[in-house]
């Protein structure tokens, strides 16, 4: 009769159960990026934690889109930085945001500009892109600055234009 094997087969049953190869633990996220995951967020970017309030920040402005608040390392009086909640890495990327946040942004950047008093005498809104542009945060933001007479930069400087396309 097969009772001699079967029983053998059952007495190494919990040897085997020992041996089966256990599942890769699951890569779980951190509770903050799956408690928002129309945000895209990103574990390691320090602004998408500033928006999950996990790291500090001086918030000057918050709506249900956008979060703007200044800058560390301020090169000017008023140094803000504007960013959407949703994680994307920079312009390049804009068509990943809904309209209404790209709209947001933009209407961030003018209000920060009025609550600081920039409108008066004027204020310079810069979005570094990518490496040609020195961006080091990937996460878009646009920098609001002013304050003061800003220094001329390579835009602005009268005569450095390429010369136009044929
Ligand atoms: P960009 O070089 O255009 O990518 O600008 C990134 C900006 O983020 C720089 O002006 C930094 O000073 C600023 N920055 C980096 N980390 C923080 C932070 N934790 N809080 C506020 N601003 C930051
Ligand atoms: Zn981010």
């Amino acid at each position: 009769m097969a009772a001699k094997p079967i029983l053998a087969t059952l007495a190494l049953l919990p040897l085997l159960a020992c041996q089966a190869p256990q599942a890769a633990p699951a890569a779980s996220a951190p509770a903050w990026v799956l408690a928002h995951p129309e945000r895209h967020a990103e574990a390691n970017c320090i602004f998408c934690k500033i928006v999950a309030g996990v790291a500090p920040s001086r918030k000057v402005y918050e709506d249900d889109r956008v979060v703007a608040f200044w800058d560390i390392a301020p090169r000017a009086p008023i140094h803000i930085l504007v960013i959407p909640k949703q994680h994307i890495r920079s312009l390049d990327q804009l068509d990943q945001l809904p309209v209404e946040t790209r709209a947001a942004l933009l209407d961030a950047c003018f209000k920060v500009a009025k609550q600081f008093g920039l409108t008066e005498h004027g204020f310079r809104v810069i979005a570094n892109t990518g490496s040609d542009a020195n961006q080091t945060v990937p996460h878009l933001h646009f920098h609001v600055v002013g304050g003061e007479r800003l220094l001329e930069d390579p835009i602005t400087i009268p005569g450095k234009a390429a010369a136009p396309a044929p």
